[in-house]
């Protein structure tokens, strides 16, 4: 059934937090750490906490900025060494173990064949927890998030039995994995995806600009992303002391690529770019390295997001003290397009707006955590009046819960969760108080 480590044995730490991206890492205590390496293991462990009467906490890549799971009191399973990945060719889906990385594993598999899956930007994030809270890939402005493209998955239900569940068997399950993330109340083994061609071009524009022309920039690129190419990526990064923009196409040909990307030309102050690099060639190993040296491993990180909504103008002005302030020199935040915003289909994940907008503070001094903490609550407090939500993805409820679901899609996911693990067997939603999330915004609470 794997190995099952205990607290107090030698490598009891390693188990627990060893794994964790983030170097921030919890006091929490699980009962038990179960390093899993097959399917089988996976059963077992589920049978195993029933018997002992633990709850289960699962951890696929490690990546959740709160450490989700890292539970106390409860069975951690890791599925750390179960690493599997199979393609068929007839039906074009791909099917991959949850602690495979999107990036750094998944990707070139795929590439070797030809085609493509949107795994996470960051190289190193695991496929499970990514898929199981929508999933913000390559191009999820364009071609949706990566929840959407699963076909199906193997899961181990709360009762311990391995069943499949997709669109026609146990459709309340594969609903709710895509977008239930830490609150699943089942152990996904196996994600079936379906893929695409792989892109035959990629081109990128990268602009820099000075804060001097923030608001300027901002303005624009809000006022105009709805109308570019949905095969561009659209993001806005502040990176030690200037305003980046880039535009990633992932095209049919080289010339498709540029001809999507000439919008981003059209920036009123773009003679005034400190760098200009217009429909370069690009690829994913570049971006690859530029990701893996934005977030290095080894450093302590406290995270936030919200969904945008607003006119250029108020959404700018909202977000101009955030990027033009941060409080660290690795520090960064994103601002992400979305738009125009597809319709979603029918899933747990259902809350998006036309920007998306995450921070990430980067440091390394534990004495600076309640320092940092409080100055990102408070300028995220100050997005209220533009904020729609959040994303579980760059969520820490421990520290501000807001909306991240549909108010319809949450009651259904309850409703789902009390028929399927009645005895709340899976540990669910990590948050302040021990309660439930609320699943609203604070001021717009009753
Ligand atoms: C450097 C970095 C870059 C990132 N970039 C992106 C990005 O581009 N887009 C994006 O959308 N997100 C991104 N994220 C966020 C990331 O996708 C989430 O933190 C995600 O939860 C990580 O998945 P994981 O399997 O690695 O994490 P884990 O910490 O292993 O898992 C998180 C939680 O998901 C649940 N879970 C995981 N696997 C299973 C399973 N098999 N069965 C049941 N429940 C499971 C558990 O509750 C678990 O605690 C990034 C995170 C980091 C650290």
């Amino acid at each position: 059934m794997g190995r099952l480590v205990f607290p107090g044995d030698a490598d009891w730490d390693e188990a627990r937090v060893g794994r964790v991206f983030n170097a921030r890492r919890p006091d929490r205590q699980p009962a038990a750490v179960l390093l899993a390496s097959t399917e089988q293991d996976l059963v077992d462990g589920v049978r195993l906490a029933r018997e002992r009467g633990w709850r289960i906490a699962v951890r696929s890549g490690g990546h959740s900025w709160a450490a989700w799971s890292v539970r106390d009191d409860a069975l951690l399973i890791d599925l750390g060494g179960y690493r599997e990945m199979a393609y068929d060719p007839e039906t074009e889906i791909v099917s991959v173990t949850p602690s495979v990385k999107g990036g750094l594993e998944l990707r070139p598999f795929l590439a070797e064949r030809g085609r493509f899956f949107g795994g996470g930007h960051c190289p190193t994030v695991g496929v499970g927890g990514f898929l199981l809270q929508g999933g913000q890939g390559y191009n999820a402005r364009g071609w949706g998030w990566a929840a959407e493209q699963i076909a199906a998955i193997d899961v181990v239900t709360a009762e311990g039995e391995l069943v499949r569940a997709s669109e026609t068997e146990n459709s309340d399950l594969f609903w709710a994995a895509r977008g239930a993330g830490p609150g699943f109340f089942g152990l996904v083994t196996r994600f079936h995806l379906r893929t695409r061609p792989f892109p035959a071009a990629i081109v990128e524009t990268i602009h820099v600009y000075s804060f001097d022309h923030f608001d300027t920039v901002m303005t624009w690129l809000h006022g105009i992303h709805a109308t570019i190419s949905p095969d561009v990526e659209i993001v806005a990064v502040s990176e030690r002391g200037n305003l980046v923009v880039t535009g990633f196409a992932l095209t049919s040909s080289a010339e498709a690529g540029r001809e999507a990307l000439a919008p981003l030309e059209t920036c009123p102050v773009i003679d005034k770019a400190l760098v200009r690099e217009t429909a370069v060639p690009s690829s994913f190993e570049s971006h690859a390295e530029r990701q893996i040296a934005a977030n290095p491993e080894g450093f302590r990180y406290i995270v936030d997001n919200a969904w945008l909504t607003g006119s250029p103008a108020e959404v700018t002005k909202a977000i101009n003290p955030l990027f033009t302030g941060l409080p660290t020199e690795r520090s960064f935040v994103i601002w992400f397009s979305m738009a125009p915003l597809r319709e979603l289909p029918d899933m747990a994940f259902s809350m998006q707006s036309e920007i998306y907008c995450a921070t990430y503070l980067v440091y390394d001094d534990p004495a600076d955590d309640r320092r940092l903490r409080d100055w990102l609550t408070a300028r995220m407090t100050e997005l209220a009046p533009v904020t729609a939500g959040q994303y579980l993805g760059d969520s820490d409820f421990t520290a501000r819960e807001m909306r991240f679901m549909g108010a319809a899609q949450y009651a259904r996911l309850r409703e789902i969760r009390a028929v399927r693990d009645p005895e709340s067997i899976f540990v669910g939603y990590l948050t302040g108080d021990g309660e439930p999330p609320r699943n609203v915004n604070p001021w717009e609470a009753p």
